[in-house]
């Protein structure tokens, strides 16, 4: 979006505040300056050079979440996640502002394919070893700055497998371009594995290409357009010329940069979000999943909601399993605080938003909470382990594929 569209959707905003009961960070702070309709005056203003570059201005536009819940509210249909995106850019280029120590760190262990497999093979050492424990109880990351950092990793599973296509189980339905990002080769391989059992499953082929790389979301929301182009550069040559049905991932986060990758492959093949996908896929008659008398919680993300629309899957697809009881959280309406590197950037709005969650938890005390973003999951796990619940964390991906016969 160049200076005058921007200027142009912005001034489609008719100030009628619907917005602002739905925008997390009014919610906390009450300020104009840190709600939907505020922050439009303020990019519009900035656009139009009305409006000096100060530090004020800029924590507005940096507290955002990009959660994109004004956006699914917005009468007038205004594209927040457009004018944010594109302001951002402009900040990013004009500024140069630092996201932290631990937010850069993030950042490059996000973009480099083979040193992110090797650090996740030192932490499953380190893990395995009990010294992470250690390290992150004694104090020893704080002045480093990476105690936070630290506070989030998850219980690393086994390695992805090298092998590149796995093919399908049963009557073949079709190929599959399997996208993973940077958290599904790394500190998520579970989700992948699940997600390569339930795909082969039902009838696909799954195709893992070895070059494929993050999907640039985190850069994008930075404001690094730049990162994010060549990020999809890379993602799209991994893809192509293979011959598949539907190129899938799985973090809900990754939709928005992923999408405008389509077409993909050497068929313009589509790219969806796993649930999506197959929540319209035929599943095999005979394909009987196994009961599960448990409760359990669920968590859309807003990627899954508001950028996707697609926060009816993890329910419809759960309700396959026999004896399930499905418990969406209250406000699921409403942001975690992950967003991103948001959480490590801004870690006490983000911990505010995720206490509700917590709160919400203590309560239904579900014995699983399903999220389909890492990135949410993540989080909110971290809250779960500090406040001494008992409760485990996964994607809805992982709890059908451990219920497949
Ligand atoms: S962004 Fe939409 S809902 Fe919010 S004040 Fe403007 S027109 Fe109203
Ligand atoms: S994207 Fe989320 S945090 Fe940002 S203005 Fe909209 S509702 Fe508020």
């Amino acid at each position: 979006m160049n200076i005058d569209s921007l200027i142009k959707e912005a001034d489609r905003c008719v100030k009628c505040g619907l917005c602002l009961p739905h925008c997390p960070t009014y919610q906390q702070r009450q300020d104009e300056g840190d709600s939907p309709r505020g922050r439009i005056a303020l990019m519009q203003g900035l656009a139009q050079k009305k409006l000096p570059l100060n530090e004020n201005l800029f924590n507005h536009l940096d507290r955002c979440l990009v959660c994109r819940a004004c956006e699914a509210m917005c009468p007038s249909e205004v594209k927040y996640g457009e004018l944010i995106e594109a302001t951002r850019a402009t900040l990013f280029n004009e500024t140069a502002a630092p996201s932290g120590r631990a937010a850069d760190m993030m950042q490059r262990f996000v973009t480099a394919p083979t040193h992110r497999r090797n650090l996740s093979r030192l932490l499953r050492i380190y893990q395995r070893s009990g010294l992470g424990w250690l390290t992150r109880h004694s104090g020893l990351l704080r002045p480093l700055g990476l105690q936070r950092l630290a506070g989030v990793l998850p219980k690393l599973s086994s390695a992805l497998p090298t092998q590149r296509y796995h093919p399908p189980i049963g009557e073949q339905k079709g190929e599959i371009g399997l996208f993973v990002g940077c958290m599904g080769d790394s500190l998520d391989t579970t989700t992948t594995h699940a997600a390569i059992k339930l795909l082969t499953h039902l009838g696909y082929g799954v195709h893992l290409p070895a070059k494929q790389n993050c999907c640039g979301a985190l850069h994008q929301h930075r404001g690094d357009l730049k990162q994010a182009d060549r990020l999809a550069k890379e993602n799209r040559d991994a893809f192509d010329g293979l011959n598949i049905d539907a190129l899938i991932y799985c973090a809900s986060g990754c939709g928005s940069t992923l999408q405008k990758l389509e077409p993909m492959g050497c068929n313009d093949a589509p790219v969806m979000e796993i649930g999506q996908f197959l929540a319209q896929a035929k599943w095999p008659e005979a394909l009987t999943l196994r009961p599960l008398s448990k409760q359990i919680a669920i968590h859309l993300p807003c990627s899954l909601t508001h950028v996707l629309k697609q926060g009816h899957t993890p329910e419809a697809l759960l309700s396959k399993i026999p004896g399930i009881t499905l418990l969406p959280l209250p406000d699921n309406q409403n942001c975690c605080g992950a967003a991103g590197d948001y959480m490590i950037r801004h870690p006490e709005i983000a911990d505010e938003l995720r206490d509700s969650k917590l709160r919400q938890l203590d309560t239904m005390r579900p014995a699983i909470l399903v999220s389909s973003n890492i990135g949410c999951a993540l989080h909110i796990a971290a809250g779960i382990r500090n406040a001494g619940l008992k409760i485990e964390v996964i994607h809805p991906i992982t709890l059908l594929a451990r219920q497949l016969p």
